[in-house]
């Protein structure tokens, strides 16, 4: 596209994506200290109380999250409407800087349309003594998403097209949405759906679809380099839990603890949109920028509950992306589902798709359409957790540290370098395995570093953590035995 309706801040021209060539000593890796201290920062950036509801509490940010969640899981969201934006504006007073898109329906995107925009009042079926059997107020998943508007009294045959169940989950409400196609629905559990006999029934759905705007939101953390991270999330879904609002509440805590930090050394561009057609909105209007700085990018959905951890990875699966994020769900947990991008199905549809070619994945707990709960009404608070939020948020939060540390490494000495001069390796031998295994990781990195292997390379390579080798590499890169060149890992794919 070459018409772009609103230039992000950090559309910069592609040489400003070089900087700092050669790093003399490379400061965003945190000690031990500083990383407690980045997770007791998490909740204290800009936070507004509206209403005494949004109390943070610092010393968990499972905590946090999970009492954001709590407040956004009642909206009735869908692709546009009333429900998305509570949303963002809830988020905004979170992410100081967000900023809130509108985009008119008919606006067009690559293949695609912006839909008319969404709204509904109430909805029910009740029968001829006025009992409501189904209520929209008791649930919004009862309404099909983008049901037109109805009223109107029919027999229980004629009721029958218009009713949606699952006979496998026979007391959950399905979530079923017809956002292309017009017509009107109810969900309901199956057990509801066989109770209903013979008479007359009376459904109405007070909704509006008609012309108005679809809704998306971002913020940008500017960075050292223009070099850019994507951290895109869902807005969609009604009140489910684990997949919809698990997403934008680790988003948006991961957003504040890149806000707290110091420095950057990335640019970080965070977006919140409606899935599918927000991302192909958002690309149509940035696709240039993200192609020239993007270095990597997680779509952060399902990342609530506890079961387990997934990866779906970018098409081209080897990316800078997804080499982090397998480093570090090996140390982050026992065993984690691996998947291949045969099995996407969230928005790195199209950050991944041949022309646009993103460094994208996707690190999640539960992975959406593989757990039983998943698109019913099942999928509801007590599925996700403060502990499961915090996993998820904590292995994407390491994920961010190494790919601000990452670098490509070249010893600056032919053969091994004297470390016992420089005080780098112990005169005398001694039991302290801390400071043994510190050494061995040390001279392994250093074997390895011949200008060829990024960090995460090379601690693959050598069994270490990347962000131990990271803290070694700072030693030797301050004692002159190492250069930097945080430049070359900056190729995107
Ligand atoms: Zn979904």
């Amino acid at each position: 596209m070459t018409e772009l309706l609103d230039k992000p801040l950090t559309d910069r021209p592609t040489q400003d994506l070089v900087c700092d060539v050669v790093k003399t000593k490379r400061d965003q890796v945190p000690t031990t200290a500083e990383k407690l201290m980045d997770n007791e920062q998490l909740l204290g950036v800009g936070t507004t109380q509206r209403s005494g509801q949004r109390a943070d509490m610092p010393d968990s940010p499972g905590l946090s999250m999970y009492e954001w969640a709590t407040d956004l899981f009642p909206i009735c969201r869908s692709l546009t409407g009333d429900g998305v934006r509570r949303t963002l504006h809830y988020l905004e007073d979170l992410l100081p800087g967000l900023v809130i898109h509108d985009v008119p329906s008919g606006t067009a995107a690559f293949d695609w349309t912006v839909p008319d925009e969404w709204n509904i009042r109430d909805a029910y079926i009740e029968d001829e003594r006025g009992q409501r059997l189904v209520d929209f107020r008791s649930s919004n998943l009862h309404v099909i998403g983008y049901s037109v508007p109805v009223d109107v009294w029919l027999s229980r045959e004629e009721l029958e097209p218009h009713l949606y169940s699952m006979s496998d989950l026979p007391n959950a409400i399905p979530y079923a949405t017809s956002y292309y196609e017009r017509r009107w629905g109810f969900c309901l559990s199956h057990r509801l759906r066989q109770s209903l006999g013979p008479g007359r029934y009376h459904a109405v759905i007070d909704s509006d679809l008609a012309p108005g705007v679809l809704n998306y939101a971002e913020v940008i953390l500017p960075g050292d380099c223009a070099s850019e991270v994507l951290l895109s999330t869902y807005v969609c879904h009604p009140s489910l839990a684990n997949n919809e609002i698990s997403g934008p509440v680790v988003t948006a805590a991961l957003a504040r603890w890149l806000l707290s930090l110091p420095r950057r050394r990335h640019t970080y561009r965070i977006v919140f949109v409606p899935e599918t057609i927000g991302s192909i909105v958002y690309l149509s209007r940035h696709l240039d920028a993200m192609r020239r700085n993007m270095i990597a990018g997680f779509v952060v959905t399902c990342v609530g509950d506890e079961r387990t951890y997934s990866l779906l990875p970018s098409r081209s699966g080897n990316t800078l992306t997804d080499r982090v994020a397998r480093h570090v769900l090996k140390r982050h947990t026992d065993r984690y589902d691996a998947y291949s991008f045969l099995d996407r199905g969230s928005d790195e549809r199209q950050y991944c798709s041949p022309l646009v070619d993103l460094p994208v994945a996707s690190l999640m707990r539960s992975k959406y359409g593989t757990y039983p709960e998943y698109h019913t009404s099942l999928d509801d608070l007590s599925l996700i957790s403060p502990s499961g939020l915090e996993g998820a948020y904590l292995a994407l939060q390491k994920c961010l540290r190494i790919i601000e540390a990452n670098a490509t490494y070249v010893a600056t000495t032919p053969c091994e370098p004297q470390l016992g001069k420089r005080g780098l390796y112990p005169t005398l031998s001694t039991r302290d395995s801390a400071a043994a295994l510190d050494l061995q990781t040390m001279c392994n990195f250093l074997a390895y570093a011949d200008g060829r292997r990024d960090l995460v390379e090379i601690a693959e390579i050598i069994g270490a953590d990347a962000l131990d080798c990271a803290v070694q590499a700072d030693r030797l890169v301050d004692h002159g035995l190492l250069t930097a060149d945080t430049n070359s890992t900056a190729g995107r794919r």
